[in-house]
């Protein structure tokens, strides 16, 4: 990970209270700042998002407590710690805000130590977390997207092109023979491929919202948001071809003298689908044609139709 400073947005419809604390805190991390919750709530949305929220309580529009609910309530905003900061003092005002779902609380007026010392401490946490769910996503081998990932993704993706009547692609994609050059080349040449045909699938698709995961074993997925059957394909095709273009060496496999993959695909349309499909039929869709792909011969690509198909 690139060594970077963590973002703070600082909330207060003060100008004078965000510029006291932004002074104490600026060395150290990258300000923001929103003098309204409704800025504050459109700041947090934004990528990237800020590591750490110091909240006032007390605000004209929207208070803090308000704006805190609405963060946790928000999938994109909920695991961003904030930190109450507040001229309340009562113990019943601090609960309300951890029963909130705050990570901490400083009252005004405050001593400097103590704000940066909490501040760090919230941000180190969050960096870690952030590291932690990271490595849960990662494929440990290839570096690029593991199962779990893809899973949440498919399901997200699913429900925002169905809401935006969208269509959604979904491709399973298999090496050909992997089981031979295994036990030809050995485990580690085998684990060498894994990673350049993961590279390689990678680069194919061009927009930032594609996803190419590694599925499992030497099984990959892609996930093509907004792409209907055409697009797809040709996405599908420029995948065969980047692998072939690696050019490596298979000497052990029927189909080619070098390494191939078989693909299976399948679209949702939202508008032309009976709306009894969910993510998981297009999933099943999609490996029926690879299925499909596999037994007329490998490196191919079969489309199957997701209305066609029974789960
Ligand atoms: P097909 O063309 O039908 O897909 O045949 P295949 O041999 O590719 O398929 P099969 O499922 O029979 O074998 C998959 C092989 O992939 C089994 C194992 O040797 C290899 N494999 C799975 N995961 C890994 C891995 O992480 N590293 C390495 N080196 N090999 C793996
Ligand atoms: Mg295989
Ligand atoms: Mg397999």
């Amino acid at each position: 990970m690139t060594e970077q400073r963590a973002t703070l947005l600082i909330v207060d419809d003060q100008p004078a209270n965000i510029h006291a604390l932004a002074k104490l805190l600026k060395d150290d991390y990258r300000i923001i700042t929103a003098t309204s919750a409704a800025k504050a709530l459109e700041l947090a949305q934004r990528t990237p998002a800020p590591d750490l929220i110091l909240l006032d309580i007390l605000m004209p529009d929207q208070d803090g407590y308000a704006t805190c609910r609405a963060l946790k309530a928000d999938e994109a905003t909920h695991a961003i710690p904030v930190i109450f900061v507040t001229a309340l003092d009562q113990a019943q005002d601090e609960a309300k805000g951890l029963q909130l779902g705050a990570a901490d609380y400083i009252s005004k007026p405050f001593n400097p130590a103590i704000v940066r010392a909490r501040v760090h401490n919230q941000v180190s946490l969050k960096l870690k977390t952030d590291l932690l769910e990271q490595i849960a996503l990662q494929d440990g081998l290839t570096g690029i997207p593991n199962r779990r990932y893809f899973d949440r993704k498919l399901v997200q993706e699913w429900n925002r092109q169905s809401r935006q009547q969208q269509p959604l692609s979904l491709l399973m994609i298999d090496i050909d023979h992997f089981k031979a050059y295994n036990d030809h080349y050995g485990h580690g040449a085998g684990d060498d491929c894994l990673r350049r045909v993961a590279q390689a699938l990678q680069q194919v698709p061009n927009r930032s919202a594609d996803l190419v995961a590694r599925y499992g074993g030497e099984e990959f997925v892609a996930l093509l948001p907004e792409t209907d059957a055409d697009g797809a394909q040709e996405v599908a095709e420029a995948m065969r071809a980047a692998i072939h273009a690696l050019a490596l060496a298979h000497a052990y496999s029927p189909v080619s003298d070098h390494i191939t993959i078989s693909l299976g695909g399948s679209t949702h349309q939202p508008q032309r689908q009976r709306p009894a499909t969910d993510a998981e039929a297009l999933k099943h869709s999609a490996d029926q044609a690879l299925y499909q792909a596999k037994a007329e011969g490998r490196d191919q690509i079969v489309w199957r139709d997701l209305d066609s198909t029974s789960t």
